[in-house]
């Protein structure tokens, strides 16, 4: 009897101690959002109104024949994949964006020696913060067939332009401000390895380590495999999970309102295990990522059917709203923030 009663009072001090660990876990994920601990950023959510007005600003025409003009074959440092660069460079000029390149010669397996340029597209190039979207634009090299790579990542690519474009007259010169990279050499050009892999994302990590830069970005938002009609995101990195809600409670949001005309939701806050990709030599460099590759691997994926012809608008505009909205509330927000203590997302 003496021993249950024991027990019966160790209940509350077990739930104390629950809730006093959990609390912990959460200030901690939160608390690591930005890699120099001192990103404060709680959204102001975008009202009805907001979010109608940017809806209204899609240009479904652009996208598509963005996805066009990049959903080509292009190995990298070859004629198809300097015709698209010049394209994404051009592109962004166009609008006013300051552009430059991170360009390098490597040896790789099969193909020998090879050069390299990743783009990278500030639309304010003073700002001391950067939201950072990214996606790669080189093709996967296949001996045997013609490889197009529409859904990777000409899709993910042709979204960020497309938002470029349709966000011209929305984004200000504050000082958080948008950043775009364009990755290179992203594919395997044999066996997928640590060395023979994410050419690209390894030499602009390192870059921007040494020159101390890597401390400006608040978050890089990885774009890849989106543009098949079955795309799902999930939640695959720990420590963003809450900035990962938001693009559910955004959508979510969208369908409620009708402002999006669906009723298959692409963002789940359900879990599920992440892939190497581009974000990996930032992310072991302590800066936070949100990682929207579809869980459902696209079935043309490495297939020479990952064609322009393949791509499903409907799901890709989705995407593409829910982004938009994501980008717009993120930087409304942190611009009229100022640098502080980190607090959580309710
Ligand atoms: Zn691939």
């Amino acid at each position: 009897m003496a021993s249950s009663r024991c027990f019966i009072f160790l209940i509350p001090i077990a739930i104390i101690i629950f809730i006093f660990v959990t609390c912990q876990n959460i200030h901690r994920n939160v608390r690591i959002l930005s890699r120099n601990k001192t990103l404060r950023y709680e959204p102001t959510a975008l009202n009805f109104e907001q979010m109608r007005y940017l809806a209204r600003l899609s240009d479904p025409e652009d996208l598509r024949k963005t996805v066009q003009r990049i959903s080509v074959k292009r190995v990298v440092d070859t004629p198809g994949h300097s015709a698209v660069r010049k394209f994404i460079i051009e592109y962004l000029k166009k609008l006013d964006w300051k552009v430059e390149l991170d360009s390098f010669t490597e040896k790789v397996p099969i193909l020998g020696s090879l050069t390299f340029h990743n783009i990278m597209a500030r639309h304010n190039p003073t700002a001391k913060r950067y939201l950072m979207l990214g996606c790669h634009y080189d093709s996967k090299y296949f001996k045997e067939f013609d490889f197009e790579a529409a859904t990777d990542s000409a899709v993910p690519c042709a979204l960020m332009l497309n938002m470029a474009k349709v966000l011209k007259d929305q984004l200000h010169r504050s000082d958080i401000s948008l950043m775009l990279v364009f990755f290179d050499g992203e594919e395997a050009f044999e066996n997928w390895s640590d060395k023979d892999s994410l050419y690209g994302a390894r030499h602009l990590a390192e870059l921007w380590e040494k020159r101390g830069f890597l401390n400006s970005i608040d978050l890089f938002v990885l774009l890849d495999l989106i543009g098949a009609k079955d795309v799902v995101f999930k939640s695959n990195i720990q420590n963003t999970y809450i900035l990962f809600q938001r693009f559910v409670q955004l959508e979510e949001e969208l369908i409620k309102t009708g402002i999006l005309r669906t009723q298959r939701p692409i963002f789940k806050f359900e879990s599920s295990q992440d892939n190497e990709d581009d974000h990996l030599p930032f992310m072991r460099r302590h800066v936070p990522v949100i990682h929207l590759i579809s869980s459902k691997y696209p079935e043309v994926w490495h297939l020479a059917e990952d064609v322009k012809q393949n791509v499903d608008y409907n799901t890709t505009e989705q995407v593409g709203f829910v982004l938009r909205m994501f980008v717009m509330e993120y930087l409304n927000s942190a611009a009229s923030q100022s640098f502080g203590l980190t607090k959580a997302i309710h």
